[in-house]
């Protein structure tokens, strides 16, 4: 704990942190100690974590990165982190992200932009570390903490962990509660962890997963030690490789990538089969239909009442607007806009009804794969290596949301997916694979992941 809190501090410059809890963090690591000599340490007996700032921690800044939140200090604590800390583990302190989750390069954070501590060869230039939880890999991958939570909607646990050159699973959808993680889209948001190996992520996952009544869509299913699945032979497995992943302009980079994490998993004794995933090119539009209509609703509660800011105005309407127009961000804005129109009464069968259709669909296509005795799809986990910082989706929004495109149909159909480091661009950079499973089969993705990584 003492060495990740001085590593803290002397990488303020990457902005992983948004808030630092050295206090906290000595105390909850005697505590720890004094469990450990008692042979009572648990599975995260004094490892320190770093907390992605969308989790409610109790009597601590919690503020999804918003304006909106201020200083909003939780009463409770989510769901997640509490299992974390009932199994030793130590808060080193809270870690940037997007604003509510909503980007791909953690750019919309209201304590500005997070640094990826990678750089090109024999270049200066800031990159980003992917969005929406840049912080979390950001601090992973330089060493400011040896795992932290992260959740993922549309990509934001992989496509970060893509960019840093580390690991990032989300799981299916019911297996973290939701309970006490800010919500952005309900039926797509899930908690995950990212670290450093494929067996730290199995870890985490085991204490972040479970069943929880106080989460209407938490499933009651034993969770397993997805440690043991480390190691597991491979052998067998049939590994589909999805043809309309490879979409126009892929770099040749990218490519090889993927041939060759298809080939690393080919020598361990899986077979690869070819497979289709018809509607794939439907995921993207459609995913930024289902994602703003379910923020728009949930960012509804935000209004100047109960929580953190309030501009005051003359009159009641006026002080909700006053206080919306300043502490949401322009791509909160943007969500809140495109959200309240599909779902608006003469727009609703065009636009959203669609939109949950073609969701039907998208999950109907893998389950089409796994009938056919598919154990995992493998795709590269995002389209290129990490930009530069401003680089992106300045004056076209679209621009950002493609890099979501390997990425968002997982969400889509609820299933679990983890991102690997799988090798390097011409210009020294990360590059990730991602593996799709079959839902609540995480194991098999951790047996998998340990061959590529
Ligand atoms: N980049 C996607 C978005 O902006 C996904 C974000 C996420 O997974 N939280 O919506």
């Amino acid at each position: 704990t003492d060495a990740h809190l001085k590593a803290m501090e002397d990488a303020r410059v990457l902005n992983a942190y948004v808030l630092e809890t050295p206090e906290q963090a000595r105390a909850m690591a005697q505590a720890a100690d004094a469990k450990i000599a008692k042979g009572e340490g648990g599975p995260l007996g004094g490892i320190p974590l770093g907390i992605k700032d969308l989790f409610a921690t109790r009597d601590v800044r919690t503020t999804a990165c918003s304006k909106i939140l201020g200083n909003f200090v939780p009463p409770y604590e989510s769901t997640v982190t509490a299992q974390l800390w009932r199994d030793g583990a130590v808060m080193l302190g809270k870690l940037n992200n997007d604003e509510f989750a909503m980007g791909s390069a953690n750019e919309t954070s209201c304590f500005g932009p997070v640094i990826n501590p990678w750089r090109r060869e024999g270049s200066d230039v800031n990159l980003v570390p992917g969005g929406s939880s840049g912080g979390s890999a950001s601090a992973v991958a330089a060493g400011l903490c040896l795992g932290a939570t992260a959740t993922d909607t549309g990509g934001s646990i992989r496509q970060p962990a893509a960019f840093t050159g580390i690991v990032g699973l989300k799981p299916t959808y019911g297996r973290c509660s939701r309970w006490g993680t800010v919500a952005f889209a309900s039926s797509l948001d899930q908690a995950g962890p990212v670290a450093r190996t494929v067996r730290d992520t199995a870890i985490l996952t085991r204490s972040m997963a479970g069943y929880d009544p106080k989460d209407s869509t938490s499933v009651d299913r034993a969770v397993p030690d997805y440690e043991a699945a480390i190691g597991k032979s491979v052998k067998g497995m049939k590994i589909g490789i999805p043809k309309e992943y490879r979409i126009d302009g892929m770099p040749a980079e990218i490519e090889k990538l993927w041939q060759d994490g298809a080939k690393q998993l080919e020598a361990a004794g899986a077979e690869l089969v070819e497979v289709s995933l018809p509607h794939t090119k439907y995921a993207l539009p459609a995913y930024y239909i289902v994602a703003p209509a379910e923020a728009s609703s949930n960012l509804a509660r935000y209004d100047g009442v109960r929580y953190g800011l309030r501009v005051p105005g003359r009159n009641l309407v006026d002080m909700y607007e006053n206080t919306r127009a300043e502490g949401f961000g322009a791509e909160v804005r943007r969500r809140v806009m495109i959200g309240t129109y599909v779902l608006s009464a003469g727009y609703y069968d065009a636009y959203y009804l669609r939109a949950q259709k073609v969701r039907t669909l998208i999950k109907q296509d893998f389950e089409d794969c796994f009938a056919e005795g598919i154990h995992a799809i493998l795709t590269p986990a995002t389209p290129s290596a990490a930009f530069g910082i401003g680089e992106k989706g300045g004056a076209d929004p679209i621009e950002m949301y493609l890099n979501d495109i390997f990425t968002v149909t997982v969400n889509m159909a609820g299933l679990p997916g983890i991102a690997v480091p799988a090798g390097k661009d011409a210009q020294g950079l990360p590059l990730g694979l991602q593996l799709i499973g079959r839902p609540f089969d995480e194991e098999t993705l951790f047996s998998l992941g340990e061959v590529i990584e």
